[in-house]
């Protein structure tokens, strides 16, 4: 039996961050949009465990760990355990989310990997199990089961989805170099040293997801971790301001970055935003939200 499960990149449409928590975590008001960038992940029966990877020609292979420190490998041994058993199989990642981008790739192949092992397996694990399990692995580990448009609180793990009646068009320009989460969080600390212990909810952009309105959107779209991630990385703002002169409208640094994302008024906008940013950087893709959570997309 071979099952191959999909599982897309988030982005932030509103990264609220409060002041650490006694456990150490940030408490966030985030609203994730699963976008069309993903990961795939095959899984076929097997007496022992394997890992391997194949990576787009634009992503660096040697950022991924593999033999333990991948996150798949403490997915596929919460679920066992989880069920009294030992994991088995031959897992393939198959690699297309920028790595260390703040689109939550190692997420998604975390999430892939409980849809697809639960079923090799024929455990049946029930979704509130599965998503208790993904909040163990992860913060973001809950939205990638889930996808769509949601608001995430808590640390991020608490998930529920909200109205979004808009297909909406991005433009996203991953970096070569990715940026330490830790670190962006860690500049956020001293750069926002009185930051509110629950942040607050972002009313105007649920009501323009409601309503289906680009601009609206694109007004309202914040991250309160940009400042931190632009201090780290003061190139991302020329890329910014390219953007949104090429015609997207509105750029901003997605999750901890350096991933930056421009919302487009339209299909044809995106392009033409991307014909324009591609004349100086190598990376730049077109996609569309909201699209489904981890989801099998062959089993033979
Ligand atoms: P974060 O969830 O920290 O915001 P991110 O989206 O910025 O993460 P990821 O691509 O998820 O970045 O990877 C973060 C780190 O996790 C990588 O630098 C890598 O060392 C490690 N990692 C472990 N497993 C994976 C995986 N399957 N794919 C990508 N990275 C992985």
């Amino acid at each position: 039996m071979t099952l191959t499960v999909r599982a897309p990149a988030k982005i932030n449409l509103h990264l609220g961050v409060g002041a650490p928590r006694e456990d150490g975590f940030h408490p966030l008001t985030s609203v994730y949009q699963a976008v069309g960038v993903y990961d795939d992940l095959t899984v076929t029966r097997a007496d022992g465990w394997s890992v391997d990877l194949v990576v787009a020609d634009w992503i660096d292979r040697s950022h991924v760990p593999l033999g333990g420190a991948n996150i798949v490998d403490r997915a596929a041994a919460l679920l066992a355990a989880h069920h009294g058993l030992v994991p088995s199989g031959d897992l393939h990642i198959d690699k297309a989310i920028p790595v260390a981008g703040g689109m939550a790739g190692g997420s998604a192949d975390a999430a892939a990997a409980l849809v697809a092992l639960d079923r090799l397996w024929g455990v049946e694990t029930s979704d509130a199990d599965l998503l208790a399990i993904a909040a163990e692995l992860g913060s973001d580990v809950p939205f990638a089961l889930i996808g769509g448009t949601a608001l995430g609180t808590g640390r991020g793990e608490i998930v529920e989805p909200v109205a979004d009646h808009g297909t909406w068009w991005w433009v996203l320009v991953p970096s070569t170099e990715g940026m330490s989460t830790p670190a962006v969080y860690r500049h956020f600390d001293e750069l926002v040293p009185d930051a509110p212990a629950v942040p607050p909810m972002p009313d105007a952009l649920l009501a323009a997801l409601d309503a289906g309105d680009p601009h609206a959107l694109a007004a309202a779209l914040h991250n309160d971790l940009q400042q931190a991630a632009l201090d780290l990385r003061p190139d991302l703002a020329g890329l910014i301001d390219a953007g949104e002169a090429a015609g997207a409208l509105r750029g901003v640094v997605t999750g901890s970055g350096p991933t930056c994302v421009f919302l487009c008024e339209s299909a044809d906008a995106a392009r033409a935003t991307a014909a324009d940013l591609r004349t100086a950087h190598d990376v730049v893709l077109v996609t569309t939200g909201a699209v489904a959570g981890a989801h099998p997309v062959s089993y033979v």
